[in-house]
């Protein structure tokens, strides 16, 4: 079940989530009020906020404490809409009300400590939050050290906007500002990083506006890689709407980005310079600093966990949800960040019950607009396998290129309708 499928969440219909679950790996789930205890959760947005809702729907004899350092959240799904003046950013703002409404504990708060060892968090503001199980659900962080040339303030000047809201606004603003014939360019991170096709996308909606306000401008995609999702559908539609408008420059052809130059206003590639108007600087990415700083990350910058219950494979009784997680070729998407809550939430309380948490499949869904009504998806479901993650083989569904414009329009509504469905599971 995905939240694009989910009208309503009750707690009767999670349980019988749970039971068919629960009935696959042999361990039914235990009823109301059987186990207590405490699960602290550590991050807000959609991992954490989806996870929050079923730990106390699951077992309202559960304390859920939700710690977020900032008491609205953005979401960055439809942002880049934001970016190309088509909505306004206020119709991406959400709260945990809801949640504090429902008896979850909320505390708007900076974790700056974790204490694996005496299970306790640590705030900025000086509270000291002790738990049985933790929730860590603390997003990206952007690696402004990999990137020679950018210093501080660099998102000022090319703003990154990929965590939505003052960035969003900045980003809209320059756009805004820039002169008809001007160069925008987007820079594209080695992979993993925060919703793969979202890069392209911005590149689309970008030219969407620039197609309306300012004709003679171009558009640049600056990318470390040389494939991207969705590429047949995405080439299809710049090809239709903005015919010459956008330049993918790919990795083997000069797009890998060594260095920014911000008095400049220039991106430096392996193979040229490329100055601009406006630069959306998206850097390489990494797991929430908090995460970092407690040891839970590898190698990778991302923290390993077990396929099963998303607990961290470096410290027991924290489970990572969301883009933090480490998962190989699972795309860090909201919609895989809610079916990683709903999971955790699972295996947290069938181990506060002394149970063994049933098995999980994650299924991911996107949707991506190349103009504000023409949309295509693409859908996949991944499981436990061999230790990892995996795709369930000839799980990958994706739009037909060719298709009628009918069918374009029609997926620019379930867009709207997915945002809509997984923000009410998160935060209604
Ligand atoms: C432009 C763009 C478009 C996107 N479009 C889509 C889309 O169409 N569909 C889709 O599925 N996904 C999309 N995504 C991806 C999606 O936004 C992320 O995958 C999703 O937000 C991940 O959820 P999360 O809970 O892991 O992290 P987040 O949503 O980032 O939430 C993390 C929360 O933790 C809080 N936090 C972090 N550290 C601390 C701390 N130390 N103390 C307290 N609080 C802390 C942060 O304030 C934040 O609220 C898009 C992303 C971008 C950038």
């Amino acid at each position: 079940m995905t939240g694009a499928h989910m009208n309503r969440w009750t707690r009767r219909s999670f349980l019988g989530a749970l039971g068919a679950g629960a009935l696959l790996s042999g361990a039914p789930m235990v009823a109301r009020g059987a186990a207590k205890g405490r699960v602290v959760i550590v991050g807000g947005g959609f991992g954490g906020a989806i996870a929050a809702r079923y730990v106390g729907m699951a077992d309202p004899a559960i304390e859920v404490t939700i710690i977020e350092r900032s008491p609205q959240y953005f979401t960055c799904p439809f942002s880049n809409k934001v970016v190309a003046g088509i909505m306004e950013l206020d119709a991406l703002r959400y709260d945990l009300k809801a949640h504090a409404a429902r008896g979850v504990r909320v505390a708007y708060d900076d974790v700056v400590a974790i204490d694996p060892a005496k299970r306790s968090v640590a705030t900025a503001g000086g509270k000291q939050f002790a738990y049985d199980r933790l929730i860590l659900a603390p997003g990206v962080e952007l690696d402004y050290a990999a990137v020679e040339g950018a210093t501080a303030g660099v998102e000022t000047v090319m703003p990154h906007a990929w965590k939505a809201g003052e960035q969003t606004l900045l980003l809209r603003k320059q756009i805004e500002a820039m002169k008809d014939g001007g160069v925008f360019i987007i820079t594209v991170p080695r992979r993993p990083y925060r919703c793969p096709p979202g890069p392209y996308e911005r590149a689309a909606l970008a030219a969407h506006y620039f197609k309306r306000h300012k004709p003679k401008s171009k558009v640049i995609i600056l990318d470390d890689d040389n494939t991207m999702p969705k590429q047949s559908l995405f080439l299809e539609s710049w090809n239709k709407l903005y015919p010459g408008m956008i330049d993918w420059v790919t990795g083997n052809n000069g797009g890998k980005m060594e260095r920014v130059d911000i008095k400049r206003r220039m991106v430096i590639t392996t193979d040229a310079d490329f100055p601009a108007d406006v630069i959306s600087f998206v850097p390489p990415q990494k797991a929430g600093a908090i995460a970092q700083k407690t040891g839970l990350t590898d190698v990778s910058g991302w923290c390993p966990v077990d396929p099963v219950t998303l607990e961290s494979t470096r410290h027991k009784n924290i489970h990572i949800v969301g883009d933090a997680a480490f998962t190989d070729g699972v795309p860090k998407s909201a919609h895989i960040a809610g079916a990683m809550g709903r999971t955790a939430a699972r295996a947290v309380v069938a181990l506060l019950q002394g149970k063994t948490p049933p098995s999980p499949q994650y299924v991911n869904t996107c949707y991506t607009l190349a103009a504000p009504d023409y949309g295509f998806s693409i859908a996949g479901i991944y499981e436990p396998k061999g230790g990892v993650i995996a795709m369930v083989p000839n799980s990958v569904t994706v739009s037909p290129t060719g298709a009628p414009e009918y069918m374009r329009r029609t997926e620019a509504e379930f867009a709207y309708g997915w945002l809509r469905n997984i923000a009410a599971e998160a935060f209604l």
